[in-house]
């Protein structure tokens, strides 16, 4: 097992991986830019190294600021959390160069789930469900339009090294298809430095399931049920529960088979997420992530497994938890995420929390990492905490939600607690009735209490 590990990210996560090395008795480092030096991860860790002034490209990003920090205090492994540089394959390398440990994937496994289409063709010769679509990637010299009729309009043309919605156009008809492409391409250069496109059928009314996995590096693995994302905002996830009210124990099995059958065969090491579109009792394959994800805790509440200390202990050579017949669904979770956004145009409400109480309580659970007189920087994403809830029944899971929502209280910034609060009781939520484009369409609507 590891001595030391460097938590090189801030934020909830950083305090959720803290948490996870203290149970284990590993010591731990935090890192900080100067604009969190009164952070909570930096208040709670063993050490802490500021690595930086606050834009994260100087400080969370800054490869060698992070070696150095590895160096000074001994750490012999390094906990990316999500974002920053936890799907960075080269960082990976670099930490080996070093002999550090990257507590994640192996990083060939990494660089080919990072590029979409590489990814598609590994999770179609793997077995898994794939969306129809061109079987590479769309240049100059190949005929998209003949490529799309195949396919059938409406068709998404997305970007290779796309990620967060960015980058991804929809040609409903034949006359929108040049303009996409050139859009999508353009946008993903800007972007991501990769103006590669490729194409898929677009999906109507999909959901969005997701199916936690975990490996051990050496062809052993196991899935751990699934997650719905469907109410998401900008392609944004806002709301994830599980298990999918629409998924029944034999889809499930089904679906959680094939991922960790392929994991297996991958010999993939550590947590990953296999993204999926839903519709019409299909499932079709759109991204792997291999990290932890915000999410992770809807997860760990239905299976009582902790991600996070298993991710650090096959990390370190170590076994699975257990076999996979030994995983029981248990109950029903929701998350929320709560962020410090206006609920009516989702601008960014930055500043100092003047009251902060966080609901608690059987089956409560709060991830987050402010506190009363935090100031919440500018700099970097916007979340205030998770707010996840557990119930025996996805009923008494909603009715706790009700209560924990209107018993939170966030003064001093404005957040999403608004949205959340009108989401809860509205019919299709409480029905498990809502598809990708729900939340976007319902919003648009602007009925709600929030508004
Ligand atoms: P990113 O990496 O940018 O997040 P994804 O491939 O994960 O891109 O897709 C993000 C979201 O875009 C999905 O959750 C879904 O809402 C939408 N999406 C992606 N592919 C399709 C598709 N083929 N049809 C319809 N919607 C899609």
């Amino acid at each position: 097992m590891f001595d030391k590990i460097l938590i090189a990210n801030r934020g909830e996560i950083a305090l959720r991986v803290l948490r996870a090395c203290k149970e284990l008795g590993i010591a731990t480092v935090a890192v900080h830019s100067t604009a969190d030096a009164n952070a909570m991860h930096v208040r709670l860790a063993d050490e802490s190294v500021c690595i930086g002034p606050p834009p994260a490209k100087d400080s969370y990003l800054n490869v060698p600021a992070l070696l150095a920090a590895c160096e000074i205090t001994g750490a012999d492994a390094v906990h990316p959390g999500y974002g920053f540089l936890s799907e960075n394959a080269r960082f990976a390398e670099i930490l080996a160069e070093h002999n550090l440990h990257f507590i994640g994937p192996k990083a060939e496994h990494i660089r080919t789930m990072g590029d979409k289409i590489e990814a598609k063709k590994t999770a179609k010769r793997l077995g898994i469900p794939v969306v129809p679509g061109s079987d590479g990637g769309v240049g100059p010299g190949d005929d998209a339009m003949a490529i799309a009729k195949k396919i059938g309009f409406p068709v998404l043309v997305k970007a290779a090294a796309g990620g967060g919605g960015r980058g991804m156009k929809v040609a409903q008809t034949e006359g929108d298809l040049a303009l996409a492409l050139s859009t999508a391409s353009n946008e993903a250069k800007a972007a991501f430095g990769d103006g590669a496109v490729y194409l898929e059928k677009y999906l109507g009314k999909p959901r969005h399931i997701e199916v936690q996995v975990l490996g051990d590096g050496r062809g052993g693995a196991i899935h751990l049920g699934e997650r719905d994302c469907s109410l998401q905002r900008r392609h944004q996830k806002v709301w994830e529960e599980g298990p999918s009210p629409i998924i029944n124990a034999a889809a499930r099995a089904k679906i959680g088979e094939t991922c960790a059958k392929a994991m297996r065969e991958m010999q993939y090491l550590g947590v990953g997420t296999i993204e999926f579109l839903y519709e019409d009792g299909e499932f079709y394959f759109i991204e792997m992530n291999t990290r932890i994800q915000v999410e992770h805790p809807v997860t760990e509440m239905i299976t009582g497994i902790d991600l996070v200390i298993e991710q650090i202990r096959v990390a370190a050579g170590g076994d699975l938890p257990c076999k996979q017949s030994d995983i029981v669904i248990n109950g029903h979770a929701i998350e929320c995420r709560v962020n410090a956004e206006n609920p009516v145009n989702f601008r960014p409400s930055p500043g100092k929390i003047m009251q902060y109480h966080p609901p608690a309580g059987l089956g409560v659970r709060i991830d987050s990492a402010v506190y009363q007189g935090y100031v919440i920087p500018p700099y970097y994403d916007s979340l205030v905490g998770k707010l996840i809830v557990h119930g025996k029944t996805r009923g008494e899971c909603l009715m706790r939600l009700r209560r924990a929502l209107d018993e939170m209280v966030v003064d001093g910034v404005e957040t999403t607690l608004p949205l959340f609060r009108a989401l809860v009781r509205e019919p299709n939520i409480i029905d498990g009735d809502y598809h990708i484009h729900w939340l976007e369409q319902y919003l648009a609507r602007g009925d709600t209490n929030a508004h």
